[in-house]
């Protein structure tokens, strides 16, 4: 059976690989769309790039493209898709201008391409299924839009949820996009497996019933272990009591204290070692505890007259730190 995974480059968990700041010259500016008012810019053919000075390590195999959502790959990466029968389409050649990442040599750095998304179109999402609210298309552009902040809520759970659409296998693209974006791109295991043989690196590789997994550097594809592991959830692989105890652990408490809230309501019965934490002598434990009190009581665990408290006195501590109202993504990280 195919497998499938979400599929970009992995400079977010990578550090030292140059990211393409901003694109100078290829982008097409029709104005924005006279029906939803979409930005319509669009890249053409091929495009001259900046690279940031910051230090580089290495030129990856995928590159990270700032401003828009490109998908940027290497001569090597294309070469190996073609050796291993992957259709890709390019959109056009990448040409770097102005600096030169430090550290790094642009007479070393390989051609890049860019992936034309659109040409990739293999599958329908579900988007019920996936997780998206008020999903509607643009009749005169196309353009998908939804509910942002309700997605989100929905989509990460807990539990989180998965991508879920119909794979077109017809088309023949194994590395592919749907109608959630043409610059989302989707693979099967043909592509990893062509990825691991021919050693690129920089390449995000998730599985799909993992949701965005945003936290996940992504399989391991160039390991030893293979087939290679992947967990689904962020809890996956210790218990709840193991989760709990690992707070105790200063450079383990913020992996813990993710895989509890992931676990969310399935948290309920640590709420009283939580509680008995907020009298630690460490602050940070403390600290940690009330913080996962307050999450957990949002998805509707009962914490008690001392849970509740100390959740409160949280999210003054908070607001206080602050010295003004949580944005709702500081709330989110915070909850
Ligand atoms: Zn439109």
């Amino acid at each position: 059976m195919t497998r499938f995974y979400s599929f970009s480059d992995n400079s977010s968990h990578n550090r030292g690989m140059p990211v393409i700041y901003k694109i100078a010259e290829g982008m097409i500016d029709p104005g924005p769309c006279p029906r939803c008012g979409i930005d319509g810019r669009e890249p053409s053919g091929d495009l001259k790039v900046v690279l940031p000075k910051q230090r580089g390590k290495a030129w990856p195999d995928a590159m990270a493209c700032g401003g828009y959502p490109l998908l940027v790959v290497s001569e090597r990466f294309v070469k190996a898709m073609q050796e291993c029968g992957i259709r890709l389409e390019l959109g056009g050649k990448i040409t770097f201008t102005g600096p030169c990442p430090r550290g790094l040599s642009l007479d070393e750095a390989p051609q890049y391409f860019w992936v034309d998304g659109r040409r990739h179109f293999a599958g329908r999402m579900d988007f019920e299924a996936s997780g998206y609210v008020d999903v509607r298309f643009c009749e005169e552009c196309g353009y998908r839009s939804d509910n942002v902040a309700e997605t989100h809520r929905r989509r990460e759970g807990p539990p989180p949820l998965p991508y879920v659409f119909e794979y077109d296998a017809s088309r023949g693209h194994d590395l592919f996009t749907t109608d959630l974006s043409p610059t989302a791109f989707f693979a099967t295991d043909r592509v990893l497996e062509c990825a691991r043989k021919h050693r690129l690196i920089n390449l995000r590789f998730t599985p799909v019933e993992a949701g965005d997994a945003s936290w996940s550097k992504g399989i391991d594809y160039l390991g030893k272990r293979w087939p290679p592991y992947h967990p689904l959830r962020r809890s996956e692989g210790r218990t709840l009591e193991e989760w709990v105890a690992l707070l105790r652990k200063p450079k383990k408490r913020y992996e813990a204290k993710c895989a509890i809230l992931d676990l969310g309501p399935e948290a309920a019965p640590a709420v009283p070692t939580l509680i008995s934490m907020l009298e630690d002598e460490d602050l940070g434990l403390r600290r940690t505890a009330a913080r996962l009190l307050k999450g957990l009581g949002k998805m509707g665990v009962p914490l008690g007259p001392k849970g509740q408290a100390a959740a409160r006195e949280f999210e003054e501590w908070f607001q206080q730190t602050l010295g003004r109202p949580a944005t709702p993504a500081e709330e989110e990280h915070n909850s």
